[in-house]
């Protein structure tokens, strides 16, 4: 859009065109890029040899001018551009400017020697830029002392990299190339089409023209790879050829990828399935990245993940095991929805991501139906209602008014809260059903882009639903907030009448509106005379009711069937105790949504604590972990901030014992021959529960023996982790550290340069955030900061020492103190997580004043870092005010 017309050239230009055209002092676009000239496709070339600092490239972009012009807006970040040229649709080459307009957000203008007419244009750039340190854009890390270059381009760092047009919707082919030295190997989106040399030790990679992609979408990586052949993936009905498979590892580290690699398959075909729509890129290359500031990343084609996702070994932890699944599966969905149809701008990226989360969960029930995902999503929703009851909560589709508004939207109300959302609207309108629509949405904006309305489009034509079931939909995606349906039996004319009525869940001590309303799809499970039913009601307004066909005479009713329907809801404590007694009859996911019914009234401060773990008690007993481990995260709320002295701390650690010591010797505390991984998953959150929450004393001793048998050295002088079980080595070092302080903090900090296994390194990293003692904390904080931790491994190490006030005032100090260091070594990308980094865990108006007045003047510095203040306070003063509202003495009741 433009805003300014300079009237002389207006004036100059009447005579040549009609066509409206922009001038330099139009505003800098620090949103959106102006759509009037847009990027048709780019030859991008980078000369990239890791051992250096810095790195060369080339790009040129063809561009479809639309209006006449003396200047064109794009992107570009720390990129020092050495030569810019323009050359028309005649051919002929004009020399330009680079200007960078605003150098924090990354805009920069390139300014032609006068005013072109609208047509197609060519922009070539030459510029060098460094290897970046933070994980974005073009980025340089080693393993074992050895330097690779990769790239992390999303959201908005693929400006680092190249200039472009850094936007989800401007896609277009790419042709990529890579100059590297002769010993190094390189990999891209799409197979490598050309090897040639390029003299003096160098090579020149050339890759196939990708299909339609976003710049944040466009990936390769340099160094010495293990490059490791998978099976190919064999074709089905909906892809005529096989697909070639690889993965790809650190120098020394591929054969680990096998397993890796033997799951991948049944994720495609189950994807393939379901959309109906082949897998769309020319290869697919599964890359491990020696650090990496995400989980993974879906790149078309070159998907990268953490390493110890894909690094796996016969005595991996499970939770590895199940987790490299889990974000395969998750990385893999996103080929189709991010990558084959992209979100249309980043307001809209729960269109990636909350499809991607919804779809993994979809694939794992079908291939692992044991790793049990649709609990998964159950307690994924539950996590982001607490996240959602923020008044400071983001919306699905948030606005976006700067870059802060980009980074941050990567978060639970995102994914899990989007995705729990799909469920909840599948379920309404049927599987089959919601499938039809989904696979229209695929065909119907395939290699484009979409927005929400047109996905929501789609699924209501497949259901044949009109404007209510629209708005019904879009209610949860425009408003934030976790609705909070109450339920009232009532009997009218002979029939069982629940009476509903919906606000919006506001904790003790907040600040919001309560008054929201959404279209809830309700669903109700209530006892029969031979069992029970299930019934549905599209909760429109406030208050509602709805028939309880063929209900008992004193029915009960569980008021969220099969925890399907992203609400909460509220007991009163005769309901709740009614619907304990019949605890046994719910589905598992009813008996998650119960915890946390239980935990909604304990937060709105209608239920005490000691009725809050009276009425979870029962769960403890089930022989499903998900169910079992539900009531841990109220417990640990109250064992840290209610139970400040003896006698309730006592009855806390007597209520655990009972409740999961059984458990746990049951169990022992070494992985049997052929054990589900379901046991060993228990053993591990159990284990650490009870050691490190709890503190019993007889478990400490057993993980101290493990803890002891890891930290002895071997004849090589190592540590012998490989001595406790896989499943308990990071809280059995935590045990350690806790109980030997100095010299198990010694040798883990000395350890771990030495450790390149990335599951032995994260279960170092946890054991040294176990520490207690204030001058070792110390120590370890400092550790955070030395360059023998990476980048993506400092949070592991700050995020522990927060349960008591002392903790957190010394990590508070420290991080104050060391402030400039934290944010030099962190991404942009995690910016929003600062406050939560240096503040987190707090829980009194104290600590959430130093918050403020500390950021008060930095926030603005750090992208993202104004919404992570906001809500680290809002989190803060939400717990103090819970632990004045509930009273201790009631853990003794
Ligand atoms: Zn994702």
């Amino acid at each position: 859009m433009r805003r300014f017309v300079r009237p002389l050239v207006l004036t100059a230009l009447a005579t040549c065109c009609a066509a409206a055209f922009a001038a330099t002092n139009d505003p800098v676009p620090r949103g959106k890029l102006p759509r009037w000239a847009v990027p048709q496709s780019y030859a991008v070339s980078f000369k990239v040899d890791p051992r250096q600092q810095d790195f060369s490239g080339t790009t040129v972009i063809k561009v479809d001018l639309k209006q006449a012009s003396d200047h064109i807006w794009l992107h570009g970040h720390d990129l020092k551009v050495a030569k810019v040229s323009v050359t028309d649709a005649a051919g002929k080459t004009h020399a330009a400017k680079y200007v960078e307009a605003a150098p924090k957000e990354g805009v920069v203008r390139v300014d032609f020697a006068g005013t072109l007419k609208p047509q197609q244009l060519t922009l070539s750039f030459d510029y060098t830029a460094p290897l970046n340190q933070q994980l974005q854009g073009l980025y340089k890390v080693s393993h074992e002392g050895v330097p690779y270059a990769m790239t992390q381009m999303e959201p908005i760092s693929a400006r680092y990299a190249f200039p472009g047009f850094d936007e989800p919707d401007f896609k277009t082919p790419f042709d990529i190339s890579l100059t590297i030295p002769n010993d190094e190997k390189g990999v891209a989106n799409t197979r490598q089409i050309k090897d040639t040399p390029a003299g003096n030790g160098w090579k020149t990679l050339t890759f196939s023209q990708t299909k339609p992609l976003p710049t944040y979408l466009v990936a390769f990586g340099v160094g010495p790879w293990d490059i490791v052949a998978g099976p190919d993936i064999s074709p089905d009905a909906y892809r005529a050829t096989p697909l070639k498979l690889r993965g790809i590892a650190a120098k020394g580290e591929g054969h680990r990828m096998r397993h890796v690699l033997s799951e991948t398959p049944s994720i495609i075909h189950a994807l393939e399935e379901y959309y109906g729509f082949g897998y769309p890129w020319d290869k697919l290359d599964l890359l491990a990245a020696p650090d990496f500031a995400a989980g993974a990343m879906e790149n078309a084609g070159l998907v990268t993940f953490r390493d110890w996702l894909l690094l796996l070994d016969p005595d991996s932890p499970a939770q590895y095991v199940r987790g490299s699944f889990n974000v395969n599966a998750h990385e893999l969905a996103h080929q189709w929805t991010g990558d084959t149809v992209t979100t249309d701008w980043w307001n809209d990226i729960w269109l990636n991501e909350a499809f991607a989360t919804w779809m993994q969960q979809k694939v794992t029930m079908k291939v692992h139906p044991d790793y049990r995902a649709d609990l998964d999503r159950v307690r994924g929703a539950q996590g982001a209602m607490a996240n959602d009851s923020l008044v400071t909560a983001r919306k699905i589709r948030q606005p976006i008014t700067g870059n802060g508004d980009i980074e941050t939207a990567f978060d639970s109300i995102t994914y899990q809260k989007g995705a729990s959302v799909l469920g909840m609207f599948e379920g309404y309108v049927g599987e089959k059903t919601f499938q039809k629509g989904m696979r229209q949405y695929i065909q119907d904006h395939k290699f484009g882009n979409a927005t929400a309305d047109d996905l929501v489009d789609s699924i209501a034509k497949a259901a044949d639903k009109g404007e209510d079931f629209r708005q019904a939909f879009k209610s949860f995606l425009n408003q934030p907030g976790v609705p909070y349906v109450q339920t009232k039996l009532s009997q009218k004319g002979g029939q069982t009448v629940l009476e509903l009525s919906q606000s919006r869940y506001l904790p003790v001590g907040s600040k919001g509106d309560a008054k929201h309303v959404w279209g809830v799809p309700v669903c109700v499970r209530y006892g029969t005379a031979d069992g029970s039913k299930v019934a549905c009601e599209l909760l429109q307004k406030a208050q509602g009711s709805m028939v309880l066909p063929g209900a008992a005479a004193n029915t009960w009713v569980m008021p969220n069937a099969n925890a399907s329907g992203y609400y909460r809801f509220g007991m009163g404590k005769g309901e709740l105790a009614r619907a304990g007694g019949q605890v046994g009859k719910l589905t598992d996911a009813e008996q998650l949504a119960y915890a946390d019914a239980a935990d909604a009234s304990f937060q709105h401060g209608d239920l005490d604590a000691g009725s809050l773990l009276a009425a979870l008690k029962p769960l403890t007993a089930s022989r499903v972990r998900e169910v079992a481990t539900a009531p841990l995260g109220s417990f640990g709320w109250i064992n840290r901030y209610l139970a400040r002295t003896d006698a309730p701390r006592a009855a806390l650690r007597a209520w655990a014992s009972s409740a999961y010591l059984p458990r746990m010797e049951l169990l022992g505390y070494h992985r049997k021959p052929g054990e589900a991984d379901g046991d060993s998953l228990l053993r591990s959150t159990l284990a650490g529960f009870l050691a490190l929450d709890v503190k019993l004393p007889q478990v400490r001793t057993e993980l101290l023996k493990q803890g002891d048998a890891a930290l002895k050295r071997k004849a090589d002088g190592r540590l012998d982790l490989g001595a406790a079980d896989p499943d308990l080595l990071d809280t059995a070092l935590g045990v350690a550290v806790q109980e030997h302080g100095k010299s198990a903090v010694g040798a883990l900090i000395a350890e771990l340069p030495k450790t390149s296994d990335p599951a032995l390194r994260n279960a170092i990293l946890a054991g040294l955030s176990a520490v207690e003692d204030p001058a070792l904390s110390e120590q370890v904080r400092n550790f955070a900061l030395d360059k023998q931790v990476k980048v993506g491994e400092m949070a592991a190490l700050l995020r522990g020492g927060r349960d008591t006030r002392a903790q957190r005032d010394a990590m508070w100090n420290w991080a104050v103190g060391h402030y400039d260091q934290i944010v030099a070594r962190t991404g942009s990308f995690a910016g929003g997580r600062l406050p939560a980094l240096m503040g987190g865990g707090g829980c009194s108006q104290e600590e959430a004043d130093r918050l403020q007045s500390f950021f008060k003047t930095r926030a603005k510095d750090v992208t993202g870092a104004e919404r992570g203040l906001a809500q680290t306070t809002e989190r803060t003063l939400l717990c103090a005010a819970l632990a004045e509202k509930q009273d201790p003495e009631a853990i003794l009741h």
